[in-house]
């Protein structure tokens, strides 16, 4: 699936927004990308899912994991093309955990889905919940990186698209410096 195809997918549902985003990283950014908005589309989403499972169709991934809420539909999108297992972590108390009775098998082949990588940060938390309960993740993907390739979460990951829109911190951020509030994406979109 070709990069120009995805961000069009995005802006064909409205999902990529224009204003002075709150990301979820704690950065700022003048695009916000709403997956909810493309993923409604089950069709889509198996189509996502299905690209980025290709990528990954001869590394025996035994199991896909995908931080909520944000990863799960991909997550599970991406298991189904591969014939893998799915489940998910979660925050609890602001730390990233393994609940639901998941298990882990010792070893198990682990390839971890997000929707969208910013920073990588909860990816990382997640390869380190999942490492933690024996794991062997040894891949990450996410259907856009938005950290123009930056992103290091320590094992190899590929993304579908890349949104070169800059995220700054909020004191390197022109929107704010003309003071203009930032919107934390789905509290008013
Ligand atoms: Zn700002």
């Amino acid at each position: 699936m070709r990069s120009e195809a995805v961000i069009d997918a995005f802006r064909a549902a409205g999902a990529l927004l224009e204003g002075h985003f709150l990301l979820s990283s704690g950065l700022h950014s003048s695009n916000y990308l709403q997956c909810a908005l493309v993923l409604q589309d089950p069709v889509r989403a198996e189509e996502f899912g299905r690209a980025i499972a290709e990528r990954f169709q001869d590394q025996g991934i035994e199991l896909v994991a995908s931080p909520a809420i944000g990863g799960l539909i991909i997550g599970h999108e991406v298991a189904r093309a591969l014939g893998a297992k799915f489940l998910w972590t979660e925050r609890s108390n602001g730390q990233m955990t393994l609940r639901r009775g998941f298990t882990i098998r010792p070893n198990e082949r682990t390839l971890v889905v997000e929707d969208v990588m910013t920073t990588g940060g909860s990816t990382r938390e997640t390869i380190e919940t999942l490492q933690a309960a024996g794991a062997n993740v040894v891949a990450a993907a996410s259907i856009i990186d938005r950290s123009s390739g930056a992103a290091d979460v320590g094992v190899p990951r590929i993304a579908l698209a890349e949104l070169n829109v800059p995220s700054v911190e909020s004191r390197d951020c022109e929107a704010c410096a003309r003071g203009e509030l930032a919107v934390k994406p789905g509290s008013r979109v």
